[in-house]
């Protein structure tokens, strides 16, 4: 195959695009450099060079990069919806293509080979200090799933339902790749934070992206749809604990250790394996590590293998209202109704004097107990009651970070730290997988 391009959203809404060409780009042939700024025009893009001339006036304006040309975007928007918003100003390489919303505000995409994208994201996400085996096992598993993401049809994604049966609701929602109409990921956290060639690309982090050129992991011929993690407690979730209802057999239950473990089939099983502190490969406490895998760790995330949180009944009580709009009254009982293999709770029963709703999935569910967001949804629940049986606090006991599906990121790490080598490290993650060099 040939290396695949990606479409990767820079700006969504703007009211104008100001920006420079440094190199020569080309526009149906013709050569344009230098400054320019980008308006919505009558339903089309009005472009306008440095004396505000109009140069041209189209419904898409494709500007081709030639050699090795970079772009700058002025006042790009960073950390959309995220608490540390902030405008910068960035420089990209590769193709420019300017569209129109529906709203008939200004999209700017930069269309990149899949390498070029993976070395800028994998550099910004990694330290480069992170075991190099870990980092070229990680390079391998963001290209399998970010070519595997591109070749999917957007048609075929759902995600989720809700229902109501007898005054009982059910909300199940599930969030995989959420469409952007225009392009393929956009360049914030939501998808991928990605900062162009900002960015600096020269460290440990992007040669195992070099190293790794063309590599994917492929399961009957087919390259994975790769997921990963920050740690999964010990075990990993199947997919579709997590999002919609299939099998995907190299995406189920692995034990993150040497030595084999059944999958949690009973309440009895999950509430102990929650409460225990097994030695496995995430269950780490070299910080130094942590560190070195995780440049944004900080000692209050150092209890993600086994953690709690407590709540007031009337403080739980304001966090679900607020999180899922449902008033549900005197908050009585969390139940669960359906585990994964790792504990992680997939339906969750929410019992309130107002309301009864059951909600999954895992994120869903991680989302509506949390002002933020719980570590995950692999925890049990302890109530503590007044003694007219009234629940004044909930405490819960959890297990690991993130989904749990795939590649656990503080795992794979220590494997690499142990001597595991890359193959080793995405064939105990990923069952019945091979690596193989596509182009
Ligand atoms: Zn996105
Ligand atoms: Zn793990």
């Amino acid at each position: 195959m040939d290396e695949p391009k990606i479409k990767v959203g820079i700006c969504d809404g703007y009211p104008e695009i100001r920006g420079r060409l440094n190199g020569v780009y080309r526009m149906n042939g013709s050569p344009l450099a230098g400054e320019f700024t980008a308006r919505p025009r009558e339903g089309a893009i009005g472009l306008y060079d440095a004396f505000d001339r109009e140069v041209l006036r189209r419904g898409q304006i494709r500007l081709l990069a030639e050699g090795k040309g970079t772009f700058t975007l002025r006042e790009v928007t960073i950390g959309v919806r995220f608490h540390w918003e902030r405008r910068e100003e960035q420089t990209f390489s590769g193709d420019l293509i300017l569209m129109l919303s529906e709203q008939g505000t200004l999209v700017a995409v930069n269309e990149i080979p899949v390498e070029e994208y993976l070395m800028s994201v994998v550099s910004s996400e990694m330290s480069g200090e992170a075991p190099f085996a870990f980092l070229k096992a990680h390079a391998i598993a963001s290209r399998s799933w970010l070519v595997a993401m591109l070749s999917h049809s957007k048609a075929e994604k759902g995600n989720g339902w809700e229902s109501e049966v007898l005054r009982e609701r059910e909300v199940v929602r599930w969030y995989d790749r959420e469409d952007h109409a225009l392009f393929d990921v956009c360049a914030d956290d939501h998808c991928q934070r990605y900062q162009g060639t900002s960015v600096r690309m020269s460290g440990r982090a992007a040669e195992a992206v070099r190293e790794t050129r063309g590599v994917f992991l492929i399961h009957e011929g087919k390259i994975c749809d790769a997921r990963y993690h920050k740690a999964c407690g010990g075990l990993t979730e199947n997919f579709s604990t997590c999002w919609e209802e299939r099998s995907v057999p190299y995406l189920s239950h692995v034990s993150d250790s040497a030595r084999p473990h059944a999958p949690l089939r009973t309440e009895g099983e999950a509430e102990r394996w929650i409460l225990s502190s097994p030695d496995v490969f995430c269950h780490t406490k070299d910080e130094g590590l942590l560190r070195r895998i995780l440049p944004s760790f900080d000692r209050e995330t150092a209890d993600f293998f086994r953690w709690q949180v407590s709540y007031g009944r009337s403080e739980l009580e304001k966090i679900l209202r607020k999180k899922s709009g449902i008033d549900f009254g005197i908050l009585q009982n969390l139940v669960q109704v359906q585990r994964g293999f790792s504990g992680r709770i997939r339906l969750l029963r929410i019992e309130g004097s107002k309301a009864i709703v059951t909600v999954g999935k895992e994120l869903e569910i991680r989302r509506w107990l949390s002002p933020s967001h719980l570590y995950s949804s692999a925890f049990i629940v302890s109530t503590t009651r007044d003694p007219s049986g009234i629940p004044t606090r909930f405490t819960l006991s959890g297990a690991g970070w993130g989904h749990g599906v795939g590649l656990c990121q503080i795992g794979a790490a220590v494997m690499a730290e142990k001597g595991y080598t890359t193959e080793e490290i995405l064939r105990h993650y990923f069952h019945g997988t091979a690596l193989v060099k596509r182009y």
